[in-house]
């Protein structure tokens, strides 16, 4: 880490593996009063006095694994607390922190000796350790239970178990066993960084996730860090060069800032390898510089020069000035071609912004407010949490499927403009385009995020810009209904795919009345089916018509009820017909498996490709110019084309057929061993035979598959349908229609 602010607290040692001498020196009495006093004067001395002396004295001879007098441990937890400037009662709760675990001093001693309120932290602190070094999840879940109980009470008791986690992360090496190691780094990463961040502390967050990651994952950590000095001493000092130029354009423009760079994490770095997929190499931003200012002014001034000198790198800006992230953390990122052609990211903001980026959530009240109140809005992730956590059906359950992520229950992307939108874990572009407007969404045929196309079921991250393409006249698609999240996208879908089969319906049917009347030598006409709604509980013409199309009645009947007195011109001529079609047998392979009624002889038969009938559905037939009649099933969407060609539509349907159809099917398979087996397996028993198969989609939890199967008709594949949906291993399964 190269840091050219003085101001910086002392890194602590954040190579872990390098190996720690055990502190031959403890801090001293008046040098703990003397630290907590160059914050706050009015620091209540006597209070610290008397807790470092009980403390010394509870702890007496107790030995660390490290070798250390115990006392040495609340003595660095009670440090590291004062570096985050906090108030008196919290540096003395640090300092007894383990007292009443490890010693004979009892809470009422502590009561009696420093009244209730450093009690009642002790207390706090004390739970939590008592079941720290249970081991087993549904444990360590009433670990966190009880973490966020005490935290919703008092924040100061999270700041504590921090400080104390932290201390013992530092020290972690010294413990002999390597799988307590290993479950306490665990533990760390999953629940101790996490929050960490989530009030904001980005440096303890940093040093406990590296820890960690030096303890979980040594060879990972220690070659990023061997690339790091590689990179760092082939560009000889490029991070100094780079500040200097920075540092000299803000002086020719008459700006006072402070600069620091730096390298990005380790972990940070490897989590950025793990979540992009990609190598070393290909990671622009390693290094990171801050300018701090004095007013938010000049942040946007800042910002305007480096975008008027560099070329900025697309999609990397944000504002987290204007729309501060969820742990108040404020800052303008932006990216761009720096000095050297380096692809950096510069982080502008005030000095009081870089002491929340630091601190967090001490950095609002520290010394100042002795008793910080957690019923604000700023704490409201706790108490939301909080119950969460106390509603569970199974806190382990909870624990291992949830981990924080809780914590990051929402995710805040931006429009290309940079106006935010808020929406839940898991939203698409298509969730962004209808958060922005119902049109939008509607009409959006797809995404860029970060300058990038992307799949519109793509799920957005923190941050991410999103540009939505709109074409006019286009239309919702069902299969968005698969994976949108929001309320919004969801009814919106749902209502349009709704909408639009009844106007398919509506249209459908009334061209098959046409059709009707015109084979029949009836006028048609709208009024002639208007008294019929009621019979047909219908509630206008409209609805009749798609009645028909939908196949609850059936045209023949329609007609009949609206000319009772009618007497048919041409009786049907069944056997002919399919004489006609069989004839024509043998040209496709599809007309070979299933034979057709109502067909005009002479002609040949195909099967659409976009809806595959099935014996047993509700078909029509469509007169192809040159290519005979291809059958589609009336809700096949295609049969929009044909809408104002009732005169190509034809009125067929199935006659008896022994010989079996392809259906096909949308499938999605839980990601998992064996899975396809089952899936082959069910259709296999119920005597399905699959003609074709075709992944489509996978991701970590789901495989979507096209199967095509071989049946005698619809109810066959109805019920091999329903046996594939009884089984764990498939998600869902739809046939598909209309595509
Ligand atoms: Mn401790």
């Amino acid at each position: 880490m190269q840091s050219t602010d003085s101001n910086t607290p002392e890194t602590p040692p954040s190579a872990p593996s390098a190996v720690q001498q055990p502190r031959m020196r403890l801090m001293r009495q008046y040098e703990l009063v003397e630290r907590v006093r160059a914050y706050d004067p009015d620091a209540n001395e006597d209070l610290l006095n008397r807790a470092y002396v009980f403390s010394m004295q509870a702890h007496g001879s107790q030995i660390r694994a490290s070798g250390d007098p115990f006392f040495s441990h609340p003595l660095e937890v009670a440090g590291i607390l004062t570096e985050m400037k906090l108030d008196s009662t919290t540096i003395a709760t640090a300092l007894l922190h383990d007292t009443v675990e490890d010693t004979l001093v009892s809470l009422n001693d502590i009561q009696k000796q420093f009244g209730p309120n450093v009690a009642r932290l002790v207390d706090g602190v004390t739970k939590l350790s008592r079941i720290e070094l249970q081991t087993d999840q549904a444990k360590q879940a009433e670990n966190f239970r009880k973490l966020v109980v005490a935290m919703s009470e008092d924040i100061r008791v999270l700041l504590i178990k921090l400080a104390d986690r932290l201390h013992n992360m530092r020290t972690l090496h010294y413990l002999p066993e390597e799988r307590k190691r290993r479950r306490i780094a665990r533990e760390t990463l999953d629940i101790y960084a996490p929050l960490a961040q989530r009030i904001g502390i980005e440096k303890m967050q940093e040093e406990l996730e590296d820890l960690a990651f030096a303890e979980l994952n040594p060879d990972a950590r220690s070659s990023i860090v061997a690339r790091l000095n590689f990179l760092r001493n082939e560009g000889g000092a490029i991070a100094q060069k780079i500040l200097k130029e920075l540092k000299t354009l803000l002086d020719e423009n008459g700006i006072a800032a402070d600069l620091e760079g730096r390298e990005k994490a380790p972990y940070s770095i490897w989590r950025k390898m793990q979540r992009k997929n990609v190598g070393f190499e290909q990671l622009s931003d390693i290094m990171a510089f801050r300018i701090i200012v004095n007013s938010v002014d000049q942040c946007y001034q800042v910002l305007g020069i480096i975008h008027s000198h560099y070329h900025v790198i697309p999609g990397r800006f944000k504002d987290y000035i204007s729309t501060p992230k969820p742990n108040q953390y404020q800052s303008l990122h932006t990216g761009i071609m720096g000095p050297e052609l380096q692809r950096i990211e510069i982080q502008i903001r005030t000095k009081e912004m870089h002491e929340v980026a630091e601190l967090g959530v001490a950095a609002h009240w520290g010394y100042k407010q002795a008793a910080p109140r957690t019923d604000g809005l700023q704490y409201r992730w706790l108490r939301e949490l909080l119950d969460i956590v106390e509603h569970a059906q199974k806190p382990e359950e909870f624990l291992e499927n949830t981990k924080l992520e809780l914590f990051q229950d929402q995710v805040f992307c931006f429009t290309p403009k940079g106006d935010l939108i808020a929406l839940p874990n898991g939203a698409t572009p298509v969730d962004f385009a209808y958060a922005i407007h119902g049109r939008v969404g509607d009409a959006c045929v797809g995404a860029k995020v970060n300058g990038r196309m992307v799949p519109l079921r793509t799920i957005l991250k923190n941050g991410d810009q999103v540009e939505i393409n709109t074409q006019k006249g286009s239309t919702p698609s069902a299969a968005w209904e698969r994976f949108v999240v929001t309320g919004k996208a969801k009814s919106c879908v749902r209502r349009f795919v709704r909408m639009q089969q009844k106007t398919e319906n509506i249209v459908l049917g009334k061209s098959m009345l046409e059709k009707l009347c015109k084979q029949e030598g009836v006028e048609f006409s709208e009024k002639a089916f208007e008294p019929l709604t009621q019979q047909f509980q219908s509630s206008s013409v409209d609805d009749l018509f798609a009645s028909i199309g939908a196949s609850v009645h059936q045209p023949r009947e329609i007609f009949n009820a609206a000319f009772p007195d009618h007497k048919p011109k041409q009786p049907e001529k069944i056997a002919e017909k399919i004489n006609a079609v069989r004839q024509k047998a043998a040209s496709t392979r599809s007309l070979a498996t299933a034979t057709l009624k109502g067909l005009p002889p002479g002609m040949s038969v195909h099967y659409a490709r976009c809806c595959h009938p099935l014996p047993g559905d509700p078909i029509v037939g469509i007169v192809a110019t040159g290519r005979g009649i291809t059958v589609h099933t009336r809700d096949c969407i295609t049969l929009d084309t044909f809408v104002n060609q009732p005169e190509r539509w034809i009125d067929v349907g199935w006659s008896d057929t022994i010989e079996p159809m392809v259906g096909r099917l949308d499938v999605v398979l839980v990601n998992q061993p064996n899975s396809l087996g089952q899936l082959t397996n069910i259709i296999g028993k119920n005597d399905g035979n699959i003609y074709n198969m075709k992944i489509t989609n996978r991701t970590p939890e789901f495989v979507d598959i096209i199967v095509d199967v071989e049946v005698h008709d619809l109810n066959h594949l109805t019920i091999i349908i329903a046996a594939l949906r009884a089984s764990s291993a498939i998600n869902s399964v739809e046939r598909t229609k209309g595509r």
